[in-house]
């Protein structure tokens, strides 16, 4: 039951004042043409097409970790032990300035995505980092309006852990995938907004953020195709499942936390298409958008 204390410190109203306004249409609405979405057959044939397995990970609960993926290949994150969040972050394998934007993701497709929706990068490139070719949790949408795969919210991280709680925690999604990508190269200034894969978010009626528990089975499974080399870093949220989060965990007695049981692992799988030519035919790596100005800058004049 939501109490007055959960909601005190809103400055969203519950009622909704009528002003007699036309109902607004999504911003990015697709026209005929539109770059922003995905051939729809293209990725059916993606998806359906005889593939390798070329590298599996598992990353233990409460832990992240990075890997390669080359591009033309598919991806898959799974559950398989059941129920667990996984933060996701994407950069360009040979240019990590280019990376996952989600607030334009969000925008161009919506705040939670799913199959055939596509991951966006950064300015000043703006351009699919991968595209969703499977996802099992199949855009799920409960009574409370939650919804699957988000990119509302962020990672957790122990800042925000230490203003709420006081309490130094080390294992964080952002310290996670912190310590996964220093091997590539890359610090905790490079850790971005992530998708929030497997995890069940929404709005409430006064605006905020809340989360749920997952639902993914060990049957669950989120694919994606690259549109580009990648270096992907995963982080299995030391929130679990989500049934039981909370802030300021004692690290020194967590037999007390019942978080961490529930707490699981994430697995990676990377497939290669058998038949790239035959498959790919009608795919064209993306290229940064040709924006030729200058922010307004001119030339000196003499
Ligand atoms: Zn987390």
């Amino acid at each position: 039951m939501t109490t007055d204390a959960q909601t005190a410190n809103s400055s969203q109203k519950v009622d909704r004042t009528t002003y007699g306004l036309p109902k607004p249409v999504p911003a990015y609405y697709p026209h005929p043409g539109s770059p922003l979405y995905a051939n729809k057959a293209l990725y059916t044939k993606i998806a359906n097409s005889k593939k390798t397995l070329v590298e599996k990970h598992i990353c233990k609960p409460r832990t992240g970790i990075a890997f390669k993926v080359p591009a033309k290949s598919v991806f898959r994150l799974t559950t398989p032990e059941g129920p667990q969040v996984c933060d996701l972050n994407i950069w360009n394998q040979h240019n990590p300035r280019e990376r996952f934007w989600a607030a334009r993701t969000r925008q161009l497709h919506s705040a939670h995505v799913s199959t055939f929706d596509r991951l966006w990068s950064n300015l000043p490139y703006l351009r699919p980092l991968v595209t969703i070719t499977g996802d099992t949790l199949n855009a799920r949408h409960d009574e409370w309006g939650g919804r699957a795969h988000d990119t509302l919210g962020t990672r957790c991280d122990p800042y925000v852990d230490k203003l709420i709680s006081g309490e130094d925690n080390d294992f964080h999604c952002h310290s996670n995938l912190t310590r996964a990508v220093m091997p590539y190269g890359l610090t905790e200034f490079d850790v971005h907004d992530v998708l929030n894969v497997f995890q069940i978010t929404g709005l409430t009626e006064q605006d905020q953020y809340f989360m749920e528990a997952c639902p993914s089975t060990k049957d669950d499974y989120f694919e994606v195709y690259a549109e580009q080399d990648l270096l992907v870093a995963i982080s299995a949220c030391p929130g679990g499942d989500l049934s039981q989060w909370g802030w300021g965990e004692d690290k020194d007695d967590l037999d007390g936390s019942k978080m961490v049981d529930c707490c699981r692992p994430l697995g990676v799988e990377i497939y290669s298409i058998d038949d790239e030519e035959e498959v790919l035919r009608e795919w064209q790596a993306p290229e940064v958008v040709n924006y030729k100005g200058n922010h307004g800058f001119k030339e000196p004049v003499e």
